[in-house]
């Protein structure tokens, strides 16, 4: 990402404080932060928060062993950097620049502790989320990041296919994991994000921690991993199934897969995201499931593998074109078995474009 970009952003976050009457943002060291500015520091105790007001330039308050650091991101001259040592109060660089009792929007991923202190300075001042403000333009990425996430995609795509080879039965959950984590940045991410391996019973627990357990003949597979390539975050499940599956194992991936098609069918510019939900969720309501879909359909991904929008009952925000989150339905019956599939998608202009081509057949191993 160019100098040029992170200015847009920067000014654009501006104009959207401006229509929510905020007068002051605050952002941690946080995804936020990386998307207004190109600075990604490690997450830790000691406060670094850009401020932005209205009339003023930004400034970027950091730790002095910090600043090195902060001096080289991408839209470091656009910044006026302060850093503060350890003897130093940190708060004071940034309760200068905020108004005086007004409104200041905050990053959700700001500590506590930080937010506490800030609001102790002046009892006055109203606090809101900011993710009216940089969520609402993280959601539309544009063609840098979804170069981003279809290069991500295509890698995960890739190191499926290539753990499909492997050999499954008489394996433990761990060691399968471990593999996808390898094949992930074999096939050009950065760094594997998370791989999730559910097999037999396991598989019925839509998050499970790969363990110990052997996995045996008839097992179906629960296959959930991702990584980082750019900044930018790949995540896709598919069902494995070692040997034969049961009629039931069947029909219940039959099922999973009509839910997936119909929520795709639902998705283009101007359709609220609720309405993918109710697609999929349908499907498996009729199919007599409902009761076994006991998550969402799907989440925003982008800079965070989870972030706005939700496709989920309740949230009706307008899908726009640029707009990326998955789609991965899913049944789960108890100490038995599980499947779901996972796609990321991108809203189109005309429609949707699927970043995922791995095959979303019931995929048998051995
Ligand atoms: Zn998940
Ligand atoms: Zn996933
Ligand atoms: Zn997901």
């Amino acid at each position: 990402m160019e100098r040029a970009a992170y200015l847009d952003r920067l000014e654009a976050a501006g104009a959207r404080m401006r229509e929510h009457g905020v007068e002051a943002l605050i952002v941690g060291a946080s995804p936020d932060l990386a998307y207004l500015a190109g600075y990604a520091p490690m997450p830790m105790e000691r406060l670094t928060a850009l401020v932005l007001t209205a009339d003023r330039s930004p400034r970027l308050v950091v730790p002095a062993l910090e600043r090195p650091a902060a001096a080289v991101s991408p839209a470091a001259d656009a910044l006026e950097i302060v850093a503060w040592t350890d003897e130093m109060d940190p708060y004071g660089p940034v309760e200068e620049r905020l108004p005086r009792g007004g409104a200041v929007a905050v990053d959700d991923r700001l500590w506590s502790s930080h937010l506490l202190a800030l609001q102790a300075l002046d009892p006055g001042r109203r606090w809101l989320s900011g993710t009216a403000i940089v969520g609402g333009l993280r959601m539309r990425k544009d063609a840098d990041e979804l170069s981003a996430l279809r290069r991500a995609a295509h890698a995960a795509d890739e190191a499926f296919a290539d753990a499909l080879g492997s050999s499954f039965e008489g394996a433990t959950e761990r060691s399968v994991a471990t593999r996808l984590a390898g094949l992930l940045v074999d096939h050009g991410h950065t760094a594997a994000a998370f791989t999730i391996v559910g097999s037999g019973p396991n598989a019925a627990s839509p998050h499970h921690e790969p363990g110990d357990r052997i996995m045996e003949r008839g097992d179906a597979i629960v296959l959930d991993f991702g990584g980082v390539v750019d900044g930018y975050h790949s995540d896709i499940t598919r069902t494995a199934v070692i040997g034969e599956p049961s009629r039931e194992l069947r029909t219940v991936h039959d099922v999973v897969a009509a839910a997936r098609t119909a929520a795709i069918g639902t998705i283009r510019p101007g359709v609220p995201i609720e309405r993918v939900d109710q697609a999929a969720r349908s499907v498996i309501v009729d199919a007599g499931y409902g009761d076994r879909f006991i998550h969402r359909t799907g989440h925003g991904i982008g800079l965070e593998v989870h972030e706005p929008p939700y496709a989920v009952a309740g949230d009706d925000t307008v899908l726009e074109p640029g707009m990326t989150f998955s789609v991965e339905p899913g049944i789960y019956l108890d100490g038995r078995f599980g499947v779901r599939i996972e796609d990321i998608v991108v809203v189109t202009d005309g429609g949707v474009e699927v970043l995922n081509e791995a095959p979303r057949d019931l995929a048998t191993v051995s």
